[in-house]
């Protein structure tokens, strides 16, 4: 796709045709970042790759409730969290496309990674942040040189106005642009690398926009078709139970994501009332015979506590995904093989993680 656009000509969301190859010799002898499934990325020149040499993440042993369970440490990528994946293959695909400047909406995270890519790129760039935005992550975003525009009202208000400016520029939106996805499914890559060219049984992502979550369902349906792995995993989705629209939709069997009333959570990751991709979330959960959990603010903060102690700085929102995790471990079976993901750092949420401290 050598046009501008992030959107289709019906005003719907676009995905992208694309067949992946996997040359497993040469893979094998790259660099270990997150490019060396080159010819799985969709982007034309080398020239134009924007890219901090991110990814490949250790996959580390972590023990939970007399079991073993498989992290991703993503929140040791360039910026602190995953997002850093999809900002690399979107910023190069904005390179590729000889764009001036970006704009994208974000609570936080996203925007850190688009700004420093941006950076990287030489790329201007605009983002557009509710106004609770959390002071560490505008601090973040601002050192990278990013313009930011505060948006009064709620977080909905902010993607409304970068809509709005997207009309006359580049929208290198994470929760709309496709070739964000096809830089978050190279976690899905990685982990079947490191378990010798195998899927696990099971995925437990935290689940807001769900760009982690259809990136990895990309990425191992790109592996299947491939015929690199032979089975997908069972993708289960974690959300705050205070603003969990997919588990909703979910429990009560429905296509459409429900209007909820979302209230405040820690895990503000996953804070999102509307995700734009709802009903390919639920699509991806359902294919892959896997569910959608909502787990409570207690919950959460308990599994940032416990985590900590295990000498790991995690987000808030990455602890949401470990109290679902906890839960699924509960009905799994002894033998699967869970993979599941650190999303941001804790530094990212000093803030917040001053309060696990107090609490003692
Ligand atoms: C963005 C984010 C999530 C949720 O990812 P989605 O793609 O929106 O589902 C989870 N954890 C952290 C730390 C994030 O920044």
């Amino acid at each position: 796709m050598e046009e501008r656009v992030w959107r289709c000509s019906c005003g719907g969301l676009l995905d992208l045709e694309f067949e992946a190859d996997f040359p497993l010799e040469k893979i094998r002898l790259r660099k270990p970042t997150m490019w060396r499934y080159r010819e799985a990325i969709p982007i034309s020149h080398d020239s134009n790759i924007i890219s901090f040499l991110e990814g490949y993440t250790p996959l580390l042993e972590v023990d939970l409730e007399d079991r073993t369970v498989l992290f991703k440490e993503d929140h040791l990528l360039p910026t602190g969290s995953f997002k850093d994946r999809g900002a690399s293959v979107l910023i190069s695909k904005a390179r590729e496309l000889r764009v001036g400047r970006v704009v994208e909406d974000s609570s936080g995270n996203a925007g850190c990674s688009i700004a420093a890519y941006s950076a990287r790129a030489g790329i201007g760039c605009k983002i557009f942040v509710p106004w609770n935005v959390s002071p560490i992550k505008l601090i973040q975003m601002r050192s990278y040189g990013a313009e930011i525009v505060r948006v009064p009202g709620s977080r909905e208000d902010a993607a409304a106005a970068a809509l709005g400016a997207a009309e006359k520029e580049y929208y290198a939106s994470h929760s709309r642009n496709p070739f964000f996805l096809h830089g978050v499914k190279t976690f899905a890559f990685e982990v079947c690398e490191q378990l010798g060219w195998r899927a696990p049984d099971s995925v437990v992502l935290p689940v807001g926009n769900g760009t982690l979550l259809l990136g990895a369902y990309i990425g191992f349906k790109e592996l299947l078709e491939a015929g690199v792995i032979h089975e997908t995993p069972r993708i289960v989705g974690v959300q705050s139970s205070n603003c969990a629209p997919l588990y909703e939709a979910f429990k009560r069997g429905s296509v459409g994501i429900p209007d909820i009333e979302a209230g405040a959570t820690i895990a503000e990751g996953v804070a999102v009332a509307k995700p734009p991709r709802g009903g390919q979330i639920l699509e991806a959960v359902k294919a892959s015979e896997g569910k959608l959990i909502a787990v409570g603010e207690a919950e959460i903060w308990e599994s940032l506590r416990e985590i900590s102690r295990k000498g790991l700085c995690i987000e808030p929102t990455s602890a949401a995904a470990i109290a679902g995790l906890k839960r699924y471990l509960g009905e799994a079976d002894p033998k699967e093989v869970i993979v599941s993901t650190f999303t941001g750092h804790g530094l990212k949420a000093a803030d917040k993680m001053l309060e696990i401290i107090d609490g003692d």
